[in-house]
């Protein structure tokens, strides 16, 4: 149905059931609010029973909540990650990065934790750039970076740079200090080193993992650039995505039949928008979903 000047109304997932599966969280251990523990048990009383988090460079959320037996019962807690590879030389991406999440990677992988720690220490310095061009505005944050009280080997990202400036009155909401001061090519912006997405593909196969391209809508639209990435090792699309519309997942679930790809779905939670029981009303993920996914993951951990 189109509405009255051609343009097809807004036609949102709405989820049948509160959704069994939540394949793509953030935490505090990259740019996320929560701590850890109180995530599982927010998405746990909200009805996930398949949970991923997926920190960016970090499987430290995982490891501490095994280490504290603090997965609720109940809930599968698979290991998670998301990294934003740099799309390098390609137009048209989003901030020109491709974002490739991982699952089910061995944590005591000491090459793949080499990876990460390197990813991190790419993300401290962009941090530190970030925070550099923002004196330089007359807009200093330093104060208000350490009150979020940041641990010294956690993944920085942005969201957190927008929490503080949020916090001096220099912006609204997050998505209004990308729009102003963060965003690509604002006056804030500073590149992004680190892997690539073939390389992150690569590193998350090494570790026994399952590379998914995340959050790629116009995977219909550019299949060529998926099948690049399957060439390189990719084995999942993430097809159910909190805030796509309807047509938006069909599309992206016939390149994921057509390739056949584990369909992946998540929230992308990262706090801003408050608790997570208001952004996983919004999600809808089948619990065949994660079923898929422990299947795909079985051989690479028997
Ligand atoms: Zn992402
Ligand atoms: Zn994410």
């Amino acid at each position: 149905m189109k509405g009255r000047h051609g343009v097809a109304p807004f036609d949102p997932v709405v989820a049948p059931a509160p959704s069994p599966v939540d394949l793509h969280t953030h935490t505090r251990r990259s740019d996320g609010v929560l701590e850890p523990a109180e995530l599982v048990a927010q998405a746990a009383a909200a009805g996930v029973r398949t949970l991923a988090i997926t920190d960016h460079d970090s499987l430290a959320a995982w490891r501490e909540l095994l280490a504290a037996d603090a997965v609720p019962a109940g809930v599968s807690l698979i290991p998670g990650v998301e990294i934003n590879a740099v799309a390098g030389g390609r137009d048209g991406f989003w901030e020109g990065e491709l974002h490739v999440l991982g699952f089910g990677m061995d944590p005591d992988d000491a090459p793949f934790e080499a990876a990460l720690h390197s990813q991190r220490q790419q993300r401290r310095r962009r941090f530190d750039r970030i925070l550099a061009r923002l004196r330089e505005l007359g807009m200093p944050i330093d104060e208000e970076v350490e009150q979020l009280s940041i641990g010294h080997d956690d993944a920085l990202g942005r969201p957190t740079v927008a929490r503080a400036l949020i916090a001096r009155g220099h912006a609204e909401s997050v998505e209004d200090a990308f729009r102003r001061w963060l965003g690509h090519g604002q006056p804030a912006w500073a590149p992004r080193g680190g892997l690539g997405p073939r390389e992150a593909i690569r590193a998350i196969r090494a570790a026994g993992g399952l590379p998914v391209l995340a959050h790629f809508g116009e995977a219909r639209q550019r299949i060529g650039v998926v099948r690049e990435l399957v060439e390189a090792g990719l084995g999942g699309l993430e097809v159910h995505y909190r805030g796509w519309e309807r047509a938006t997942v069909e599309s992206v679930a016939s390149v994921a039949d057509e390739l056949r790809l584990v369909a992946t779905g998540g929230s992308d939670y990262h706090g801003d928008l408050g608790p997570y029981a208001q952004t996983h009303a919004l999600l809808w993920v089948p619990s065949s979903v994660g079923d898929r996914l422990r299947e795909a993951l079985r051989p690479a951990n028997a």
